[in-house]
């Protein structure tokens, strides 16, 4: 009897990511596998993102190309996963894939689990005995199957939602129909999910929230992401904290504070503007001006002078005349902020701004704009990059990369260096020697926290492979 296979494809942001490995552990502890290809697999999971139509287009097409794969396959069990989905899509979804055997919504493994939980049959039962024994070692190591057997003691990063759905009306934004409202998980759900992951071997968790800074929002006590970053922090073998997406009415200076104060937290703020136009905003119904937002980055900075700044943009808008978008360019030009996650407007369905607005800014405008933001954004990061030649960074090795390894610095920049040997999770030295707009180039100075120690190979040892020989072992040694 061979293990069951799962195969779970991810698109979109690092709430799907996140999701995803929840669903893996899940499955892993149901006694099937991962496979890195959908060929093999005895089940295929589409964890799907529909923030822009693009998204939306890409799992469309993978769901077809699954869907020849069960026609080959009538025994291929299809699972369709996250924003696609979303709180209340499946009976159009039905209809529209007949041939996806289960739908979950997003952070919502459990269709599946029940659906799997149903298929058991005496084979399962049989298989799963089988799995319960072999998994003996995993089982030593952890009980909880946090990461899929692959990616134990091998990954750096691991995201960590802590604050699931949103209650804003951003009028451009499908995500709060989709993932329903805001709620905070508890703290000590989220630091056990930490403890667990960093004895796995993770070094880097990133914290995640449509709007990460009004975590705790919801609770009575006096308990927001300040204090949940330094719980956090207490965790011994965590080296670096992150966390994701602020929203500019919500960044206090505790917040603040904590992020310049607290070693472990990177100084790494990403803070979306979406537009730099006060019509424009308030047709977003974003909350905030252009002058306020250059209040907060001035604050920021003050606070917390070494630091970064991500922000996201909307180009083309509905209504956003040359003029407004104008605004946006010169506040950014101004700002001098660091990565500019761009997108082009996409209508999507139910939003606001799909029911009352017009797509007005034609494909090619919108494509003129996003260019002009992009080379604005490649002139600013060319430039500030260059101070970090010739100077010495920490970086957080993540994994090797055509032949060099690569890693991230506390500004989240990308590095690469040559050497020989084995760096996974390591922290270490790298003296820069180019810098582009995009990554920059080391040498190798000093490793300052050795990478991930692999898991020792207990098959090896006797006393897990064959327990009766090791008994043996214990008796006195006869004549
Ligand atoms: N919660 C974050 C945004 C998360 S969505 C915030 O409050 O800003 C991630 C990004 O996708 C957004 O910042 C936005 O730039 C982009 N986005 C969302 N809806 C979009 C749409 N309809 N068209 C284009 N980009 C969109």
């Amino acid at each position: 009897m061979s293990l069951k296979k799962y195969n779970i494809w991810t698109i979109g942001c690092q709430m799907n990511e996140a999701d995803s490995r929840h669903l893996g552990s899940q499955l892993e502890s149901l006694g099937y596998a991962m496979t890195e290809t959908a060929e093999e697999a005895d089940l295929v999971v589409l964890n799907t993102c529909v923030v822009r139509q693009q998204a939306e287009d890409r799992a469309v097409g993978r769901l077809q190309y699954v869907s020849e794969l069960k026609r080959r396959n009538p025994e291929l069990k299809i699972g369709l996963m996250g924003c696609m989905v979303g709180m209340r899509e499946e009976p159009r979804l039905r209809k529209q894939f007949p041939f996806v055997d289960v739908f979950m919504p997003p952070s919502d493994p459990a269709p599946l689990m029940d659906y799997l939980h149903g298929m058991r049959d005496e084979d399962t039962e049989a298989r799963m005995d089988e799995i319960r024994t072999k998994s003996v070692q995993s089982a030593i190591q952890d009980e909880d199957y946090i990461l899929p057997a692959l990616r134990r003691n091998n990954t750096v990063l691991a995201n960590v939602p802590i604050v699931l759905g949103c209650s804003h009306a951003c009028t451009f934004c499908i995500i709060p129909y989709r993932r329903g409202p805001e709620r905070s998980r508890k703290p000590q759900d989220i630091l056990d999910e930490i403890q667990k992951l960093t004895d796995q071997g993770v070094r880097e968790i990133m914290l995640l929230g449509q709007i990460v800074d009004r975590y705790g929002t919801d609770f009575d006590e006096d308990y927001g992401l300040a204090e949940l970053l330094r719980d956090v922090a207490q965790n011994e073998d965590l080296l670096r904290i992150r966390y994701l997406t602020g929203h500019p009415n919500y960044m206090t200076d505790r917040i603040i504070e904590v992020t310049r104060d607290l070693p472990k937290v990177m100084p790494h703020f990403e803070l979306p503007v979406q537009a730099g136009n006060d019509k424009v905003l308030e047709d977003m119904k974003r909350g905030y001006t252009n002058a306020d937002y250059r209040r907060l980055i001035e604050r920021v900075r003050r606070i917390c002078p070494d630091n970064t700044i991500n922000t996201d943009i909307i180009v083309g808008f509905p209504g956003e005349t040359e003029e407004e978008f104008m605004d946006t360019y010169h506040l950014l030009k101004d700002l001098e902020l660091d990565k500019i996650h761009l997108a082009k407007y996409s209508v999507r369905p139910k939003t606001i701004a799909a029911r009352k607005m017009a797509d007005d800014v034609t494909e090619d405008e919108k494509e003129r704009r996003r260019l002009m933001i992009d080379q604005l954004s490649e002139e600013i990061l060319g430039r500030k990059n260059q101070r970090w030649l010739d100077r010495e960074v920490e970086v957080l090795v993540e994994s090797r990369h055509k032949g060099k390894w690569r890693g991230r610095t506390p500004h989240n920049r990308l590095v690469f260096f040559d050497a020989d040997r084995e760096l996974t999770g390591a922290l270490v030295d790298v003296r820069i020697t180019a810098a582009s707009p995009y990554s920059m180039q080391g040498d190798l100075v000093d490793v300052k926290v050795g990478p991930i120690p692999r898991a020792p190979d207990l098959s090896r040892i006797p006393m897990f492979h064959r327990p009766l020989e090791r008994k043996a072992g214990l008796q006195p040694v006869a004549g």
